[in-house]
C-alpha cells in the first residue's frame, strides 16, 4: 500500500513522491547500471511493476516505458508504479539481437536469474529479486527483434496456479491488443513472476528497428487500460476489446546457417504444413524447409537473409 515507502536499491520515493534514478548493483564485480523511475502514489493501491528493453533493440516497447516513467504523475494515482525502461543496457548500447552482451545469453531464458551464475544470470536474479517481486501486478513490454516483423500480440503464462492465470489472462483482455497467447516455456520474466504467485503479461508490438507511433501507442494505451482496470489512475474500466486467445505458440528454428528466405507475411493464416519460407545454400539448394507447425496465425518471422542454426524462423498461433 502507499504509505510505504518505495524503494528498488538505493532509490527512494516516500508517498506522493516521484523519483528517477540509476540504481549499480555488481554483477561479475563490475556496476550493472539500472535507470528506473519510481513513481509512489498518493492514495493506497495495489504495486505494478513495468519493464522494457530485457531485449535491447525492441524499441516501440523501450520508447512505450520511458512514455510511461516521464509522464506518470504520483498525483491521482493509487498504487505505486516501478519503470524499468532499459532491463538490459548493455544490449541497448551493443544495439544487440536477442542476447545480453556480458555473456550471449538471451535474458528472456535465464529468469529469475542465479547469483552465482554469469553475468546475465546474475543481472536476472538482482532484478527479479529486487524489483519484479514487489509487483502485485507485471508487465514485461516487448516486440519484434532488429530482424523480426512481428504481429502484436499479448502473452500470459500458464504457471498451473489457476487463480495468477486466471489474473494474468484478465490484466491480457484489459491491455486490449487482439492476439492473447498463452505460454508454457521456462526461463522469461513473466514465468518466473507468475511461478511465484505474480500475476503478469508479455506485450509485444513493434520490430525490425521501427517504432512507429501506433506501435509505441500498442503499448502506453495498453498501460493506460491496465491501470485503469486496477484502479490506478482515475477514469472508467477500459471498453472490453475484442480477441482471440491462441493456446500454443509454435516456434519453427533453424537446422542450419545459410539464406533464409521468407514467404509468408505476418498476420497472414496459415495451415499446418504450408511452407512459409526455405532455408538455401550458396548455390541456392534448399537446406531445409520452414513448415508451418500447426493451423493458425504468422505472429513473426524473421526477415534477416542472414540465418544461423538454431536461430528462430518464425512463430504461429494456433
Ligand atoms: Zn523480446
Amino acid at each position: 500500500m502507499s504509505d510505504r515507502r518505495l524503494e528498488v536499491g538505493e532509490l527512494s520515493a516516500g508517498r506522493g513522491e516521484k523519483r528517477y534514478g540509476v540504481v549499480e548493483f555488481p554483477v561479475q564485480g563490475q556496476p550493472y547500471r539500472l535507470p528506473l523511475w519510481l513513481i509512489n502514489g498518493e492514495e493506497a493501491g495495489p504495486t505494478l511493476v513495468v519493464t522494457g528493453g530485457v531485449h535491447g533493440s525492441e524499441y516501440a516497447s523501450i520508447a512505450a516505458a520511458l512514455n510511461l516513467g516521464r509522464s506518470l504523475d504520483p498525483k491521482g494515482l493509487s498504487g505505486r508504479v516501478i519503470v524499468v525502461p532499459v532491463v538490459n543496457l548493455p544490449g541497448f548500447a551493443a544495439r544487440s539481437i536477442y542476447v545480453c552482451p556480458l555473456d550471449g545469453k538471451n535474458p528472456n531464458r535465464v529468469f529469475p536469474g542465479d547469483a552465482g551464475g554469469t553475468g546475465t544470470e546474475q543481472m536476472a536474479d538482482w532484478v527479479f529479486r529486487n524489483v519484479i517481486s514487489q509487483a502485485d501486478y507485471f508487465v514485461d513490454l516487448h516486440g519484434g527483434d532488429l530482424i523480426e516483423a512481428l504481429m502484436p500480440f499479448t502473452i500470459f503464462f500458464r504457471s498451473g496456479n489457476v487463480e495468477v492465470d486466471e489474473r494474468s489472462l484478465e490484466m491480457a483482455k484489459a491491455f486490449g491488443i487482439h492476439y492473447l497467447v498463452s505460454s508454457v516455456n521456462p526461463g522469461s520474466t513473466i514465468a518466473a513472476a507468475s511461478s511465484v504467485g505474480i500475476p503478469a503479461i508479455l506485450t509485444e508490438s513493434g520490430g525490425q528497428g521501427i517504432w512507429t507511433a501506433e506501435q509505441v501507442a500498442d503499448h502506453t494505451n495498453g498501460l493506460h487500460r491496465l491501470m485503469r482496470y486496477l484502479e490506478m489512475i482515475p477514469g472508467s474500466a477500459p471498453e472490453a476489446a475484442s480477441f482471440t486467445l491462441l493456446e500454443q505458440f509454435l516456434w519453427a528454428r533453424s537446422e542450419h546457417e545459410g539464406f533464409w528466405y521468407p514467404q509468408v507475411a505476418v498476420g497472414e493464416a496459415v495451415y499446418a504444413g504450408q511452407e512459409l519460407g526455405c532455408i538455401k545454400d550458396w548455390e541456392g539448394n534448399v537446406l531445409q524447409t520452414g513448415l508451418s507447425p500447426g493451423e493458425g496465425t504468422v505472429l513473426f518471422i524473421v526477415s534477416s537473409l542472414a540465418i544461423h542454426e538454431n536461430d528462430p524462423l518464425f512463430a504461429v498461433g494456433a
